[in-house]
């Protein structure tokens, strides 16, 4: 089947950015045509405001602000299900991937998630993994909720269950040059 789907679009801000989106994705949102095994297949999918198949069908109709707003770019797990088993060959991973980028360029999301998004980052780029006790300390303290989770984070250093100190693995130069690189490009951190 060919492309099944016209891109409907008039604006011409919005068409920019949907081809912006799908050249940083390497992919095309005119190759979806609806079937749904994407959501089918999504893990997450029951916790997103739209499923992945009506995020790319909101990209198709030139509803960029409705996909970016959604929570659904935030739910996804990045796991590539949707990706790996879509018949068109949509990498939707990767799109969902560029919308949270575009996201937090556009400040479309809430300062929390932001925060939390960069706390992530941080934390892989100096320890090359992620270090849940500092990742919650530094999230509570920059979004002003010092003491939450702490009845919950208490109890798991004590038993050993989150480490007091951060892991750090071997090649973290190798993951700095990384970021350096993405930030080259543009990317966030
Ligand atoms: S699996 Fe592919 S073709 Fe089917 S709805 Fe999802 S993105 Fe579209
Ligand atoms: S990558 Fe995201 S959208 Fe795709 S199946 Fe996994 S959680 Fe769902």
């Amino acid at each position: 089947m060919g492309n099944s789907v016209l891109l409907s679009p008039t604006d011409n801000n919005q068409k920019a950015l949907i081809k912006k989106l799908e050249q940083e994705a390497g992919t095309s949102i005119s190759l979806c045509y609806q079937c749904g095994k994407c959501t089918a297949g999504c893990p997450a999918a029951f916790a997103m405001d739209y499923p992945p198949r009506q995020v790319i069908r909101m990209l198709q109709l030139g509803l960029t602000d409705m996909a970016l707003n959604s929570n659904s770019i935030w739910i996804c797990a990045s796991c590539e299900t949707c990706s790996s088993r879509c018949p068109r060959g949509v990498d939707i991973a990767s799109l969902m991937d560029t919308m949270r980028r575009e996201a937090l360029k556009r400040g479309k999301t809430d300062k929390k998630v932001a925060e939390f998004n960069k706390a992530f980052l941080s934390n892989v780029k100096n320890f090359g993994r992620t270090f849940e006790a500092g990742l919650l300390l530094r999230h509570n303290l920059v979004t002003g909720q010092p003491f939450k989770d702490m009845e919950l984070g208490l109890p798991m250093l004590k038993r050993g269950k989150a480490s007091p100190l951060p892991h750090m693995i071997k090649g973290r130069q190798e993951m700095k040059k990384i970021f350096e690189r993405v930030n080259q490009f543009g990317g966030e951190q």
